[in-house]
């Protein structure tokens, strides 16, 4: 059964693309807490120029990272320098199932704490870097709901305008969002990259219909 999403107060919805690149996940076992400080603080300095997403701390410290392609020295880079103070380090130079349950297991083993990472709201895979987030607001701005799809899942979408593309977005998520479909989508201004609709009143459709 899916759960019916409360909808009625939603008056935008905006589609945030996430910039492409390639994902990577770097293991690094902390023997000490001035290691734990130190590989901590290291990821912490490169989130001014790549994505991170932590997904475990305790002794074993993991990250996934998503870089550009222009970016791609970087890797290697971060690997010699985690090699070169660090006594366990694995770089895996993509992100997927079989290395998240290396971590996972590796977190049992050392007695790591796995950190919570997103989901794609319609397939379910375990997903650090949504190719496409929704997001769903009232009148004031306020989020009431938010969807982050996969790659394949947003690469699944046949659909010829972003309006389009949006609705068959949130129409596949495992939640119910199709009170949706009943409503009026306008173009809005909208900031940076993202692609913003608002919802029309049923006044101003009406007067549209007027005119
Ligand atoms: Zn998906």
């Amino acid at each position: 059964m899916r759960r019916r999403m409360p909808v009625k107060a939603v008056k935008q919805i905006w589609l945030d693309p996430q910039p492409q690149g390639t994902r990577a996940v770097y293991l690094v076992e902390a023997r000490n807490e001035e290691e734990a400080r130190e590989v901590s603080n290291l990821f912490a300095e490169l989130e001014t120029d790549l994505q991170v997403r932590q997904l475990s701390q305790g002794k074993l410290f993991s990250y996934a990272v998503k870089i550009r392609q222009d970016q791609q020295a970087t890797l290697a880079e971060l690997e010699f320098a985690l090699r070169s103070n660090f006594g366990f380090v694995i770089l895996h130079r993509s992100f997927d199932e079989v290395i998240y349950k290396i971590v996972d297991e590796l977190c049992a083993d050392t007695g790591s704490q796995l950190l919570p990472i997103p989901r794609c709201n319609i397939c379910g895979k375990i997903e650090p870097f949504p190719d496409t987030v929704v997001n769903l607001a009232d009148q004031g701005g306020e989020t009431i709901a938010s969807g982050a799809y996969c790659g394949t899942c947003t690469a699944a979408s046949s659909a010829r305008s972003n309006k389009e593309f949006l609705l068959s977005l949130l129409l596949a998520d495992t939640r119910d969002f199709s009170a949706l479909e009943d409503m009026q989508f306008v173009r809005a201004k909208s900031q940076k990259q993202s692609i913003k609709f608002r919802i029309q009143s049923r006044a101003e459709q009406i007067r549209a219909v007027n005119n």
